[in-house]
């Protein structure tokens, strides 16, 4: 088209207004740079545009060509390093913010993509077909984005200063133009990227099974790196291997995207067990987590590519040259492996390949890569942490369950020989009289049997496994039937036993033996905590939806600090005054473990000095009648009428 200069520049400046509108309308980067590229050939009248941008790893990558269309081809993908260009822009012309390099001080070793093939004009601005016009692209701050470059104008002339002008403003709005795109493209990769990093985080923390949860984790990962396909291995842990630990995590895991990969590769096919793709499969797996644990404390990821390839250190010529059949059989391009870790130790890898070729790893990929590693380091930790605690638990349950099993045995054991004891201690009692410590001896003898039975009665109901078979038992007639052992205590320590408050027919699903022990544990230590004078209280009957047995007395009264342990094994008060007494402190763990193996729960009030009260609710067999009154009050009293009965011993 031929214009007269006016029309032209009114044109040019129309189709550059027109350019500024599209380009910031237009998304991606590389149909902005297509859009100016076309621009430079239909307005300002060159055959050929080309644009190329700086990448990540200092190469000027050609993304647009306009114009004949061997030079396109010849041209878009190509790469070269900025070096190149910045040598020649040192021996070119310098017009503005162009550079133009004739063609007689190229120098001898250029290398030109595509060389026209025309014959100059025979006029003294005639352009020659190696001659070169560069437009170099700035940012708004002044870098370096890109270079456009034109050639073969169509009048067959060098550019004059008008041309000039207006290919220096097509470079502007190019600079600005490949400036936004790239900062729109920045910020949709760190959005796609910190997506997928937060789908990492969230899958691994919500679900508790690791291997699931990075199966998971793997689709939005491969969408957020934009990558064909990945690998997350997680090593076994060191413990793993002696097979003591059976859990997944000690055996480490491995998960596949697609599921299918290691098809493509032809290896791990259980119906084909090839031995030599076995083999493959093992090197590349031993070569990934020497890489990862070579990357992990320099918090780095590695790249396997044509373009930007970081191997560098971390592997050999021969092994980086082994890489190349695997990839090509998925068809890859390039990988990224970024290891897993938490704290000092590597604890796995990821590895994700693409199959297209100019797809470069950008720096902030391998950041979030990084983080990725991190974040699955620390659920593996986390799940490593929950198994050892479960294995741990069991672990104790089974010692637990052997202490339990000795003291049974021993306590047995010392049963026969202690029975022996007392039976000829008694013996010796009874048939010759005046010896001196016999009595002694058959008093301690009888603790040590008390001891012996307390401690078989703890393990028979601390065991999980023995068999609860409850029965109704009628909670009131059973207190009243033990507080007639225990009242002989009581008369003998001259403390009251108030039975007033205990109500006949409230029934309770239980075993009637292990309710037996709770009521004269309770009552036996009330009776033997409180002082001559005292009164222990009883009283059983409905509470609301549950039965309620209670024991109040008068007497020593428990510190405080001492009532949280109070139901631990082997726990006596520090009372001076309870120590006094002989005591296992086993009596309220047995009243516990037997509440407990009843569903229901006992509590304790008490102040030093003014005494205590134990209250043990239970389930009712049936739902009883709220509080009938009492008819009849019975007190066990060495002061109460026709009950009494001091006693010297
Ligand atoms: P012991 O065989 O020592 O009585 P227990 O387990 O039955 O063991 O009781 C634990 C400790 O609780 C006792 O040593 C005692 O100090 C305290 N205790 C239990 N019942 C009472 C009570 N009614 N009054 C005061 N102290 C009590």
């Amino acid at each position: 088209m031929t214009v007269g200069v006016t029309s032209r520049e009114v044109h040019a400046l129309r189709s550059l207004h027109d350019l500024i509108t599209t380009v910031h309308s237009v998304q991606d980067l590389e149909e902005v740079l297509q859009t100016v590229a076309a621009g430079v050939v239909d307005v300002l009248g060159f055959q050929v545009a080309v644009i190329s941008c700086l990448d990540s790893q200092g190469d000027l990558v050609v993304l647009a060509a306009a114009g004949d269309e061997d030079a396109c081809r010849a041209m878009r993908g190509s790469r070269a390093p900025l070096q190149e260009f910045v040598d020649e822009f040192e021996l070119a012309d310098t017009w503005g913010s162009l550079r133009f390099l004739p063609h007689d001080r190229l120098p001898e070793d250029a290398s030109s993509g595509w060389v026209p093939d025309v014959q100059p004009l025979d006029v003294p601005d005639a352009w020659h077909p190696l001659d070169t016009l560069y437009a170099l692209l700035h940012g708004p701050t002044g870098e370096l984005l890109g270079v456009l470059n034109v050639d073969l104008p169509v009048d067959g002339r060098r550019p004059g200063p008008l041309s000039r002008q207006i290919l220096e403003m097509y470079a502007v709005q190019a600079g600005l133009a490949i400036h936004h795109a790239q900062e729109r493209g920045r910020l949709r990769e760190r959005i796609r990227l910190s997506n997928a990093t937060r789908t990492v985080v969230e899958t691994t923390g919500r679900e508790p099974d690791l291997e699931r949860a990075l199966q998971r984790s793997c689709r939005p990962l491969a969408r957020g790196f934009n990558c064909d396909w990945l690998v997350l291995e997680v090593f076994p842990t060191q413990d793993g291997s002696n097979g003591s630990v059976t859990s997944t995590a000690a055996r480490g895991q491995r998960v596949l995207y697609p599921a299918d990969l290691l098809d493509r590769l032809g290896l791990d096919r259980p119906a084909d067990p090839d031995p030599r793709l076995d083999d493959v499969a093992v090197r590349l797996r031993r070569l990934a987590a020497r890489v990862a644990r070579g990357c992990w404390p320099v918090s780095r990821t590695s790249v396997v590519a044509e373009v930007g390839d970081t191997t560098k250190g971390l592997l050999d010529q021969a092994e980086r040259a082994a890489l190349a059949g695997p990839l090509a059989a998925l068809g890859t391009a390039s990988v990224m492996l970024a290891p897993l870790g938490a704290g000092r130790e590597c604890l796995g890898y990821l590895v994700m390949g693409r199959a297209e070729p100019t797809a470069v790893w950008s720096e902030a990929e391998s950041r979030a890569a990084l983080e990725v590693g991190r974040e699955v380091g620390r659920a593996v930790e986390a799940a490593r942490v929950h198994q050892r605690e479960r294995d741990l638990i069991i672990e104790l349950q089974e010692l637990d369950r052997y202490k339990g099993e000795m003291i049974a045995t021993i306590t047995h054991e010392l049963k026969t020989p202690l029975t022996a004891i007392i039976g000829h201690g008694e013996l010796l009692h009874e048939t010759v009289a005046g010896l001196p410590h016999v009595g002694a001896i058959n008093r301690n003898a009888r603790r040590l049997v008390d001891l012996v039975d307390d401690m078989l009665l703890l393990t028979t109901v601390k065991d999980p496994h023995r068999p609860f078979e409850p029965r109704a038992v009628d909670l009131g007639a059973l207190v009243l039937e033990e507080c007639e052992m225990i009242g002989l205590q009581a008369l003998q320590r001259e403390v009251t036993l108030d039975l007033s408050g205990v109500r006949p027919d409230v029934l309770v699903p239980g075993d009637s033996y292990e309710l037996a022990r709770l009521v004269a544990n309770i009552v036996g230590n009330a009776v033997k905590y409180t002082e001559p004078g005292g009164t222990v209280a009883l009283d059983v009957g409905h509470r609301g939806d549950h039965v309620l047995f209670s024991c109040a007395d008068s007497g020593i009264g428990i510190a405080e600090a001492d009532l949280a342990t109070l139901f631990d094994e082997f726990d006596r008060s520090s009372n001076p005054a309870a120590h006094a007494l002989p005591g296992s402190g086993l009596g309220l763990a047995i009243v516990r473990r037997i509440a407990d193996r009843h569903h229901g729960r006992v509590v304790v009030e008490s102040e030093l000095g003014l005494g205590s009260t134990f209250r043990v609710t239970l389930p009712p067999l049936v739902r009883g009648p709220e509080e009938p009154p009492t008819s009849e009050k019975a007190v066990i009293s060495p002061y109460a009428s026709g009950m009494s009965g001091r006693s010297s011993g």
